[in-house]
């Protein structure tokens, strides 16, 4: 008689990757089980409060890890129902399709990936439905060819981005909007789910209209039948067969009990990080150095992109509310000057002084926290990090997660950021000085620039890479683990190179391409 406890299929971990795939595979009428370490975000005001969510970090993990030296680190990621995407400022960015071939960076080499960008690009179409993405095709310079048109209008600038958006038109590059998933209405602003706040990016949304994976993803799926979620519910350790090719035994840690769950199959997607650590605490007689790491590269090769947060504080206040509609990828694979990617400018969130005292910058002399805010353009630069296989993931003797980064291909970076100064520094067009505010803007343009330092993991990924050969790589195209038959990995994990845009979209993209071989193979 089949055990209470078997699924067909057990997804650990609830995010952009588990939560997509969880809400693809619903239908099927399979037996599905989702293991979630986190609760629901709890609904409440403080979901909106700046100070809350920045300074006292109320929503994120108190778990400590630690650096490459053991010293301790207050990793910022959430564990929640939904996973990161409930905080995520919902920027849902295709890869190019040049970074999914090999790209020669001026600090190294990024690979290429095992399957194209034409293999995924039915996926993005679809994700990008499921996650009602508000965007403007044919405005990005290094956008890849798409199938069809995103399903909903651009979200419009407000006046002080318009006004930079004009400034970098007039200076030659193509600014364009960013792809969102924020279910925004602006011609029907009565029935619009979004009210358009400044407290998106790094937030949840109180009113449930950020395209995030509880939202939609997981909750809609729990209304199969046949889709089970157990919420604080942290898996502990794989366990396999005898001969090592089986994920037999799925053990969990709940309210202080040891709880045990089998499937068919078996999906991991904690996020790059925490999946790495899973497999490796899984280690056994078959598995000596981690499950399904016969290549030695699962927690290696982690990358989390170069960024930096960028203010620009100029003599104008800024008083845009959602700030995130922008972006400029014009150097992306370089400049006229400097033949080698450099990366891609947008924006986060407004900052406010609340948000600036959570990860403070140094004061720019003569300003307040807060003026500083009300008067900022706030600037996310992102360039490509490369794949060192020594950037890894590791547990230490008392089980802690171990981070070991060393930055690497910074050079683009820094000229992205010099590119950024001398494009503000020809700014024109204010409407409130004229010209002179534009001189004004020199004297006082004062740029605080911060590279987001290795706590902040928002784009983890990379540390269980996809590939061809089982030697190098620990999933196959498929992204299922090489040497073990039911385990699958579905979160930022598969990554082989980051490229420069935000991952999350790829990731909901791979998870139902993975979805639709697992649909094939549970038939
Ligand atoms: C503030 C912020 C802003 C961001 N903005 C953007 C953006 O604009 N655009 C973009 O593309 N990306 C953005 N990101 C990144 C994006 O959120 C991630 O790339 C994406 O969520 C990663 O998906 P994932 O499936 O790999 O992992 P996650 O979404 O992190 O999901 C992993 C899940 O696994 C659970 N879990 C972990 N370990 C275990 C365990 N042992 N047992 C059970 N469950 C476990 C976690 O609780 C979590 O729910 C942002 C992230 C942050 C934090
Ligand atoms: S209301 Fe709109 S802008 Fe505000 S958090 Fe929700 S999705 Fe983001």
């Amino acid at each position: 008689m089949e055990s209470q406890n078997h699924y067909d299929v057990i997804i650990v971990g609830s995010g952009a990757g588990g939560g997509t795939l969880t809400y693809h595979l619903a239908s099927s009428g399979k037996r599905i089980l989702l293991l979630e370490r986190g609760d629901y975000v709890p609904r409440e005001k403080d979901n909106w409060n700046s100070r809350v969510v920045n300074a006292e970090g109320k929503y994120n993990t108190k778990e400590t890890w630690r650096d490459k030296d053991g010293k301790e680190l207050h990793p910022h990621t959430n564990y929640y129902v939904g996973g990161n995407t409930k905080f995520y400022g919902a920027a849902l960015f295709r890869l190019r399709k040049e970074d999914f071939g090999e790209i020669r960076h001026f600090g190294g080499v990024s690979p290429a990936w095992p399957i194209s960008y034409e293999n995924l690009e039915p996926y993005y179409v679809k994700a990008e439905q499921l996650y009602h993405v508000h965007g403007q095709r044919g405005e990005d310079p290094t956008e890849p060819p798409a199938s069809a048109p995103y399903p909903h209008p651009p979200v419009s600038h407000e006046p002080r981005i318009q006004q930079l958006h004009d400034d970098f038109k007039r200076l030659g590059l193509r600014p364009f909007h960013v792809p969102l998933g924020v279910q925004l209405d602006e011609k029907n602003q009565h029935v619009s789910k979004c009210i358009r706040c400044s407290t998106c990016d790094g937030f949840p949304c109180l009113v449930y209209a950020k395209s995030d994976a509880q939202v939609l993803c997981v909750d809609p799926a729990l209304a199969y039948p046949n889709v089970s979620l157990v919420t604080n519910a942290l898996v502990r350790r794989l366990e396999t067969d005898a001969s090592g090719r089986e994920v037999t035994r799925v053990i969990v840690e709940r309210d202080g009990q040891t709880a045990t769950f089998s499937g068919s199959i078996v999906v991991v997607s904690c996020g790059a990080i925490n999946s790495a650590a899973l497999l490796l605490r899984s280690a056994n007689d078959n598995h000596p150095r981690g499950l399904a790491n016969g290549s030695d590269v699962v927690g290696r090769h982690y990358m989390g992109h170069v960024n930096s947060v960028l203010m620009a504080i100029s003599k104008c206040l800024n008083p845009t509310v959602f700030q995130k509609s922008l972006a400029v990828n014009d150097f992306y694979f370089g400049s006229k000057e400097w033949n080698y990617p450099m990366g891609h400018i947008s924006f986060v969130g407004k900052l406010d002084g609340d948000a600036l005292r959570g990860g403070a910058p140094a004061l720019v002399p003569g300003w307040t926290l807060d003026q500083m805010g009300r008067h900022s353009l706030d600037f996310w630069l992102t360039s490509e990090d490369l794949p060192d296989p020594n950037n890894r993931v590791t547990i230490d003797r008392d089980g802690k997660i171990v981070l070991s980064y060393t930055p690497n291909n910074d050079e683009g970076h820094k000229r992205l950021i010099e590119k950024l100064k001398s494009l503000m520094k020809q700014q024109t067009k204010c409407g409130i000085h004229g010209h002179e505010c534009h001189e004004g803007l020199f004297s006082r343009n004062l740029y605080v620039g911060q590279r987001i330092p290795l706590a902040g993991v928002a784009h983890q990924n990379g540390t269980i890479r996809f590939g061809h050969d089982p030697k190098t790589s620990a999933l196959d195209q498929n992204c299922k683990a090489h040497g073990v038959d039911n385990l699958y990995v579905v979160d930022g994990s598969f990554f082989p190179s980051s490229a420069a845009v935000n991952p999350a979209l790829t990731i909901m993209a791979n998870a139902l391409r993975v979805g639709d071989h697992l649909l094939e193979r549970l038939k």
